[in-house]
């Protein structure tokens, strides 16, 4: 059989532990034997990063933006533990909080569903797709404990040296502040990926904040999401017969509990870190989610929602054949091959994108699962097997 030939690269980002095992196996037995495949290789190994002053982290961000489209392996973020573990030079930052600054994306997360593993909540029949500003707010706060009485203010300096000030309390005693920020450009470029995104999944879009409270704040959020849907989206969006619903992020809550899914529900960060959890795991778990940046600029880095699975790593490294869930490492791969195809006009790479992940869902919807599943399926699993007989069986179906 001839290979699928590919028309231009896609950046492939290798990282850490279990799923950097993984990837090498998926490569071996669900890619190579079908696809010419040809990647621009950047390993993102943490010992890797660190001997380079995190320049190979900045070099595969700059290959993701001028090919368009990455895949990443999971990545150890080091804290002390790793640094003394691997005997790094310093405590190195996220790989992927590097990657989301230098591409300036907004992260989707979208449920991967089989007919056994059934949604907690029993109105989803269809996915909840989670979007996450991820930028500001409480993640780049400034916070002072005070010690007594006093008065707390919000200064602001323009450059002319101008100053705004309002009084936030006369404190009585002691207490805490906290300070947070985000830009107009930031939350334009949120919008305008969620829409942009919505139209390439054909789901209506919701978007909540709390902005009859936080009336500036927020309520900045809101006039510009509903700014850039009047004027750049509206009509494409009737065209596809789509919707964008605003509400107060109370009763989206309350109404996603009820609704049958299908939608994107659009996130402030804070909500998006918090909710997409919920809606994960209500839907089966991590393992079983895809996960994209998506850049303004028309970039797309796929990747696994979940970390490096570290505990069944040095349980691999004991000997042992984990059985470790490698389906959304496999769509992570699928995403970004479908992605290329669509960019280069190569139906074939897509035709094979898509009996890649069927056969991967097939393989499961026959009760052939990783122990992840085990509990969440239903009827229960005919075999639970180990990450490589999980491969194997994709790779015979396929
Ligand atoms: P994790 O790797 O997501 O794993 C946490 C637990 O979730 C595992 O111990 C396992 O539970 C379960 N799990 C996750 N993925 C699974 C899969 N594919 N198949 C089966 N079970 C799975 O999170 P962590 O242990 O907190 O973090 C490990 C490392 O990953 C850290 O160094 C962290 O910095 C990094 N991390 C990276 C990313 C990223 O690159 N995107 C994201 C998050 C974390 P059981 O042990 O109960 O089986
Ligand atoms: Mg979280």
């Amino acid at each position: 059989m001839a290979k699928i030939q590919m028309k231009n690269a896609i950046a492939e980002l290798d990282g850490d532990e279990m799923t950097r095992v993984l990837w090498a196996v998926i490569k071996d037995k669900l890619l190579s034997p079908f696809v010419d495949l040809k990647t621009e290789y950047y390993d993102l190994g943490l010992k890797q990063r660190d001997d380079s002053d995190d320049k190979i982290t900045y070099e595969a961000a700059a290959a993701i933006k001028r090919l368009g489209v990455g895949v990443k392996c999971a990545t150890i973020t080091s804290n002390a533990a790793r640094v003394k573990e691997y005997n790094l030079k310093q405590l190195t930052p996220s790989p992927n909080g590097i990657i989301r600054s230098e591409l300036d994306g907004t992260v989707f997360r979208k449920p991967i569903i089989v007919n056994n593993v059934k949604p907690a909540v029993a109105s989803w029949k269809k996915p909840i797709i989670m979007g996450r500003h991820a930028y500001g707010d409480v993640y780049k706060n400034c916070e002072i404990e005070v010690k007594g009485a006093g008065k707390a203010e919000l200064v602001f300096t323009y450059a002319d040296g101008t100053e705004e000030r309002k009084t936030i309390m006369e404190m009585k005693g002691p207490g805490i502040l906290q300070g947070i920020h985000n830009t107009e450009k930031s939350i334009e470029s949120f919008a305008r990926c969620s829409f942009r995104y919505a139209l390439d999944e054909k789901v209506s879009v919701w978007f909540a904040t709390k902005d009859t409270i936080s009336k500036t704040y927020d309520g900045k959020f809101k006039e510009i999401f509903q700014r850039i849907y009047d004027e750049e989206f509206k009509s494409e969006f009737e065209k596809a017969g789509l919707e964008y619903f605003y509400t107060l992020i109370d009763d989206a809550v309350a109404r996603v509990m009820k609704c049958e899914g299908n939608i994107l529900w659009c996130c402030k960060n804070y909500d998006g870190d918090v909710m997409s959890d919920m809606v994960a795991s209500a839907f089966g778990s991590l393992s079983m989610m895809t996960s994209v940046l998506v850049s303004p600029n028309g970039a797309f880095e796929y990747e696994a929602a979940h970390g490096t699975v570290q505990k069944h790593y040095y349980r691999y490294m004991n000997g042992e054949k984990t059985s470790t869930n490698p389906v959304a490492l496999i769509f992570a791969w699928t995403g970004a091959l479908a992605k290329r195809a669509e960019l280069d006009g190569t139906p074939e790479l897509l035709d094979f994108a898509k009996k890649l992940e069927k056969a991967t869902l097939d393989t499961i919807e026959d009760g052939i699962m990783t122990g992840d599943l085990k509990a969440l399926a239903n009827p229960a699993p005919k075999k639970v097997v180990n990450s490589w007989e999980f491969i194997d069986e994709i790779a015979s179906r396929l």
